[in-house]
C-alpha cells in the first residue's frame, strides 16, 4: 500500500517531445473539500484508503499541492466537432499531474478536471461545476462495474469558489484516471498540419504501450488502426446493448484505447426511443442514440485520414473496413445474450422486432430486459410482469409466444437461462433522476450521501439490492423537466 509520498510516478507522456502537450501547472481553488471517491479506483494506484483523510490528499486532488515525480501537462489535441474541423482544441481544463506505476506494473495517468486554465482554454474558465462533476464521477465507476470500457473516476473536490454558466454555480475538480487520454484528435492535429513524423512517433508511442504485440510487425501501423477500429465496435456494441448515449461523439472525445471518454451531456435510455437525444444543444440529432455505430464509423474515417501519412490511402480504408461486420457481431451477441437466445433461424427478427415494440409501446428498456430473465417459457404463460408493460398487450403476446417457442426449440431451461441473463441485464443504471437527486442534495445542502448511496448501488450493477427497490424504477414525473446541455 502506498502513501501519498511513496506512490512511484513514472510520466510516458511526458517524456515525448514537447509538441503533444503544454507544459502548465493547475491554477489553485480556496478551500477545496473531499466530495466523494471511489475505493476501487484508489486501489488502481495502491493508495492506502487512509490517506484520503489527508489534507495532503485533497490539496493535491485540487491541484493546490504537487507531488514530487508529478510532471504536469495539459495536452495538445484537435478534432471534428458535430462534424466540423476544429484545429486547435487540447485539454482546455484538465490536466495531467502524472503515471503512477502500481505494484502489478500498470501504468494510470492521473488527470484532474477543472484544474484551470491552459494554454488550450480558449475562451473558457478551465473550470468545471459541481453538477457535471458528479455525473462524470458516478457514470465513470457504474460504467466500470457494468462492464464497460471506460476512464476511471478516483474522487471529486469541491471548492466554493464561483463558476459562472447559465448561473452561478460552484467549482469541482473530478480526480480521472486511464492508461491513456490520447484521442483520434490528438492524432488529427498533426495531419492538418502537415507534420508528418509526430503522427509517426505517437503512434509509436500508442503501439508500444498499449498494443504492445504489434510492436513487432514490420509494419504495425495498419494493425494499430484495425485494432482501434475493433475495439470501437466492441465499445459501441456495449453502449447500444445497455442502452447508453453519449451525446458529443466529436472525434476528439473517442479514446484511442477504445474507452468511455468524456462524459458530458450523456443519458441512459429509460423508455426506450431510438432517436433518444440526451444533449439539449444537439438540435439535428447528430448524436441521437440510434446513430452512434454510424457516428463511431465516421470518426474512424477521421482517424484513418490523420494516419494515411503511414500508409496508403487503400490500406486505411481497409484497416476500418471491418468495423461493421465486427460491431454487427458484438452487437448482436450481447443482445442474443441480453435475451438468453443461442444464434438461429429467429434469433435476429426476434431481437429486431422486440426493440420496434418497445419503442411503439415506449417500455423502460432496462426495467423490460432485467424482468425478461424471469420469463416462464411454458407454452401459454402469461409473464404478467412483462405484459403489463405494454399497451398493445396483443402485440406482446404474439412476441412472447415466438420467444417461448424459440427457447423450447433450443432446449433452454428457464432455471439456467434466468442467472446467466441477470449477469448481462443490469437491474441498477445511473439514470438521470437518481443523479439529479444526488446533484441537488450536494448543490442545496452540501449533503454528499446521495453519491455515495449511489456509488456503492451502482458498482453492483447486475446484483438485486432489495433496499434499493425504488432505484430500479421509472423515473418520476418530475424527471421529464431535467435539460442536460454540454455546458459543464
Ligand atoms: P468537451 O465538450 O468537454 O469535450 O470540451 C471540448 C473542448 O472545450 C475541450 O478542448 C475542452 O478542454 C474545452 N473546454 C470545455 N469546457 C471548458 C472550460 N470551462 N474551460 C476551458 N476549456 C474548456
Ligand atoms: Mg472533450
Amino acid at each position: 500500500m502506498a502513501t501519498l509520498e511513496s506512490l512511484h510516478f513514472d510520466n510516458g507522456f511526458a517524456r515525448l517531445p514537447e509538441a503533444y502537450y503544454s507544459r502548465v501547472c493547475p491554477t489553485p481553488v480556496p478551500g477545496p473539500y473531499l466530495v466523494c471517491y471511489s475505493p476501487e479506483a484508489l486501489a488502481l494506484l495502491d493508495l492506502d484508503p487512509g490517506e484520503m483523510a489527508r489534507p495532503e490528499l485533497i490539496e493535491t486532488l485540487a491541484g493546490n499541492r504537487l507531488l514530487p515525480g508529478m510532471d504536469t501537462l495539459a495536452a495538445l489535441y484537435a478534432g471534428h466537432q458535430f462534424g466540423h474541423y476544429v484545429p486547435q482544441l487540447g485539454d482546455g481544463r484538465a490536466i495531467l499531474l502524472g503515471e503512477v506505476r502500481n505494484a502489478k506494473g500498470e501504468g494510470w495517468e492521473v488527470q484532474i478536471k477543472g484544474g484551470g486554465r491552459t494554454p488550450y482554454s480558449r475562451g473558457g474558465d478551465g473550470r468545471a461545476v459541481l453538477r457535471s462533476s458528479i455525473r462524470e464521477f458516478l457514470c465513470s465507476e457504474a460504467m466500470h462495474a457494468l462492464g464497460i470500457p471506460t476512464t476511471r473516476a478516483l474522487a471529486i473536490v469541491g471548492s466554493d469558489h464561483p463558476v459562472y454558466r447559465e448561473d452561478e454555480e460552484t467549482a469541482a475538480l473530478v480526480t480521472r484516471l486511464a492508461p491513456s487520454f490520447v484521442r483520434f484528435g490528438s492524432f488529427e492535429v498533426f495531419y492538418y498540419r502537415n507534420q508528418v513524423e509526430p503522427i509517426r512517433q505517437l503512434a509509436d508511442y500508442v503501439i508500444a504501450r498499449y498494443y504492445p504485440e504489434l510492436a513487432d510487425l514490420a509494419d504495425p501501423y495498419p494493425e494499430f488502426l484495425r485494432q482501434v477500429a475493433l475495439r470501437t465496435a466492441e465499445l459501441m456494441a456495449q453502449w447500444q446493448a445497455v442502452g447508453f448515449s453519449h451525446g458529443v461523439m466529436n472525434t476528439d472525445n473517442m479514446s484511442i484505447l477504445g474507452l468511455t471518454l468524456d462524459y458530458g451531456p450523456f443519458g441512459f435510455l429509460d423508455a426506450f426511443d431510438p432517436g433518444f437525444i440526451c444533449n439539449h444543444s444537439d438540435t439535428g440529432g447528430r448524436y441521437a442514440f440510434d446513430q452512434q455505430p454510424d457516428v463511431a464509423a465516421w470518426n474512424l474515417t477521421k482517424l484513418a485520414q490523420a494516419l494515411v501519412p503511414l500508409m496508403s490511402v487503400e490500406t486505411a480504408s481497409q484497416a476500418i473496413g471491418d468495423y461493421p461486420q465486427a460491431f454487427g457481431r458484438a452487437y448482436l451477441g450481447r443482445m442474443q445474450a441480453k435475451l438468453g437466445l443461442a444464434p438461429g433461424d429467429d434469433t435476429v427478427s426476434l431481437i429486431m422486432d422486440v426493440l420496434q415494440l418497445l419503442a411503439q409501446n415506449r417500455v423502460d428498456y432496462t426495467i423490460f430486459m432485467r424482468r425478461l430473465c424471469d420469463f416462464d417459457s411454458t407454452a401459454g404463460a402469461l409473464n404478467a410482469p412483462l405484459r403489463d408493460l405494454f399497451i398493445d398487450r396483443a402485440a406482446f403476446d404474439a412476441w412472447a409466444a415466438r420467444y417461448g417457442a424459440a427457447l423450447r426449440r433450443q432446449g433452454s431451461q428457464d432455471t439456467e437461462r434466468a442467472p446467466a441473463q441477470r449477469r448481462v441485464n443490469p437491474k441498477y443504471i445511473l439514470r438521470n433522476h437518481l443523479a439529479e437527486t444526488a446533484i441537488r442534495r450536494a448543490a442545496d445542502q452540501r449533503d454528499y450521501s446521495e453519491i455515495e448511496r449511489l456509488r456503492r448501488l451502482l458498482t453492483r450493477p447486475y446484483d438485486e439490492q432489495p433496499e434499493f427497490e425504488t432505484y430500479a424504477a421509472e423515473p418520476p414525473d418530475w424527471a421529464r423537466t431535467i435539460e442536460v446541455s454540454c455546458s459543464s
